[in-house]
């Protein structure tokens, strides 16, 4: 669910050649990608393209570009693409004023030109270091602790991009909403302990669709599923095979134990108020609580272009 493990990129942005061969030199057995920029606006549209975690930075851009490292720097802080790459300033006039300026506006390191070849390497490899930290914390908020799944809050933003990218194509997305059955008994009659191993399983078969799927834990036993293009009725199937696989479940050493889970299926037809992503919400809610009033273990759907009446 994270990112591929790709090689970490370095872009340096720098007018002279020469530094390009020697950084190209010096940082050849750092396992990362290299790339080099002559000027600020091809040094900044490579770091859109590229997302490099590290940039190399140089102050003085001389001829080349009409924007200064400083100003390169604001614009890279700036840009949510680029805001995250850790900067370190290549720079021969490495006053205490412009290291000040430079780790204000939100360089982490400075190098002095002409530099060390083994201090340039170590403090290339102490920005990945940085940047390897920042993005495991980035990915530790977005996932639920016990499950692996994405959590609530993920939840919460990804089903509204999810929503406006369905508005402005005109894709269908679909929303599930799982919570497993008398789940307070499960816990009662076994413990918390297999209660959690329950909610661990339920996420791993949720887990098993189509790399589109976004499978999340809303809460406590509720579960959101995300189905972006996906229509509500092929969403039915998907919650059917779910609902089946879990009530097959077996559980080894608890031969007493049976899990099922209720599900409430809307699409963004199905929503009242213009069908934002709140309303999916709820109306997938709603569709939740008509299946447990009928008895559990079973999918509901909020039929699509249905006209619904308020209440
Ligand atoms: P229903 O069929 O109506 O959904 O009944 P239920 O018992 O599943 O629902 P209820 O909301 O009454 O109870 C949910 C229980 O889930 C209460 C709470 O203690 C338990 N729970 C919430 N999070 C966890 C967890 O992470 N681990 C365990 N073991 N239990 C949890
Ligand atoms: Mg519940
Ligand atoms: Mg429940």
């Amino acid at each position: 669910m994270g990112e591929p493990d790709v090689r970490p990129r370095i872009l340096a942005i720098d007018d002279c050649p020469l530094v390009h061969q020697l950084l190209r030199h010096h940082l050849r057995h750092e396992s990362a990608e290299i790339h080099l920029a002559g000027g600020a606006t091809e040094g900044l549209a490579m770091a859109k393209s590229l997302r490099p975690d590290v940039v190399l930075l140089d102050i003085d851009l001389g001829e080349s570009g009409d924007l200064d490292g400083f100003e390169i720097l604001s614009r890279l802080k700036s840009d949510e693409v680029t805001s995250d790459a850790a900067v370190i300033f290549l720079s021969a006039s490495a006053s205490t004023e412009a290291r000040v300026r430079g780790l204000d506006l939100g360089a982490i390191d400075f190098v002095a030109k002409p530099f060390e070849a083994a201090e340039l390497r170590a403090r290339v490899r102490s920005a990945l270091r940085i940047r390897q930290l920042v993005r495991m914390l980035a990915q530790k908020a977005r996932i639920d602790g016990l499950t692996g799944l994405w959590n609530r809050s993920y939840f919460d933003r990804r089903l509204e991009e999810e929503v406006s990218e369905c508005r402005r194509y005109g894709r269908p997305v679909t929303l599930i909403l799982a919570d497993i059955d008398h789940f307070k008994r499960i816990n009662d009659e076994f413990g918390h302990p297999v209660g959690d191993s329950v909610i661990e399983r339920f996420a791993s078969i949720l887990s098993t669709g189509r790399q589109s799927d976004v499978p999340c834990r809303y809460g406590g036993e509720e579960f959101g599923l995300i189905l972006p293009g996906v229509s509500a009725a092929s969403a039915i199937e998907v919650a059917e095979r779910i609902r089946r696989r879990l009530s097959e479940e077996r559980w080894p050493g608890r031969d007493r134990l049976q899990v099922t889970a209720s599900f409430g299926i809307a699409d963004l037809d199905g929503c009242r108020s213009g069908g934002d992503a709140v309303a999916l919400v709820a109306a997938a809610d709603d569709a939740l609580y008509r299946a447990k009033s009928a008895g559990r273990d079973r999918v509901y759907a909020v039929a699509a272009r249905e006209p619904r009446r308020s209440a």
